[in-house]
């Protein structure tokens, strides 16, 4: 599903990418741990088009993200393909990024009235099942202010399902939330990868990828040191480096 090869970003001298190769199956939870300023966000950020790579090649079903044409003679894609590109992939940020001006249903339907063009009445109905999916049916109409973080970060999630992504990205989506509030979050994404969805988890729950994650990866500077099945990554680390990372957060 995603095969992302090699990628390299720098942001002025400093190599902040040095060479990331990450791939994930169809139906796949890939857990990434390490430490801040590893690369685990500017990773996701090319991922998700935000930002492009200085070296490297990601390809989603096959198809290579950011450039257009044949294979062999590939071109930088144009915004309108791009903007096309992006909806493949869904991304849930720490900060929660909803609209404050805009109800939770509202926050939901946008992208879907947007970029989709779906009509009033069909973007308010998705957004409403969606919203009961994550389990906030009863507070369709409350605005950001008047929901808890938790609340909040159900209602991203929503927004960025509704799209019907085929991959999501999360990028520590309970780090800003009160430690009473990670729960009903952590299981709104345990639902999700249990019905099947590709997903590409940065967390520092660490029992979250035990329990959920089929690998957990652990990016060091820039590049990935170790990636294996939780119950090895955990219990059996091959990588220094990774002993080291799991004494701290243990
Ligand atoms: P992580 O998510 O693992 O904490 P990031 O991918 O956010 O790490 O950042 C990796 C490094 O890149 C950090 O040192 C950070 O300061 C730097 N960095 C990230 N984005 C930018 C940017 N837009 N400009 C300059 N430096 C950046
Ligand atoms: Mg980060």
């Amino acid at each position: 599903m995603l095969d992302a090869r090699n990628l390299h970003k720098s942001y002025g001298d400093k190599a902040v990418l040095r060479g990331v190769d990450l791939s994930i199956r169809p139906g796949q939870v890939k857990a990434m741990l390490g430490p801040s300023g590893s690369g685990k966000s500017t990773t996701l950020r090319l991922i998700n088009l935000l930002e492009r790579a200085d070296a490297g090649t990601i390809e989603i079903d096959g198809k290579q993200l950011g450039f257009t044409g044949r294979a062999d003679a590939p071109r930088p894609a144009p915004e309108r393909i791009l903007a096309k590109q992006r909806q493949v992939v869904g991304m849930v940020f720490q900060q929660f990024n909803l609209f404050p001006h805009l109800n939770a249903v509202r926050n939901v339907m946008s992208g879907l009235t947007t970029v989709r063009r779906a009509s009033h009445k069909e973007a308010e109905e998705r957004a409403v099942m969606m919203l009961e999916r994550v389990g906030l049916g009863a507070h369709a109409h409350k605005y950001p202010s008047e929901l808890s973080g938790g609340q909040q970060q159900r209602v991203a999630i929503a927004r960025a399902l509704v799209m019907d992504p085929k991959l999501m990205l999360f990028d520590e989506p309970t780090s800003a939330l009160d430690p009473e509030l990670v729960g009903e979050v952590l299981r709104v994404m345990e639902d999700l990868a249990r019905e099947g969805m590709t997903m590409l988890v940065v967390t520092h729950e660490t029992r979250f990828a035990r329990r959920v994650a089929d690998e957990v990866v652990l990016f060091d500077e820039g590049v990935i040191v170790e990636q294996q099945e939780p119950e090895g990554f955990f219990e059996n680390p091959r990588n220094k480096r990774t002993k080291e990372f799991l004494r701290h957060v243990h």
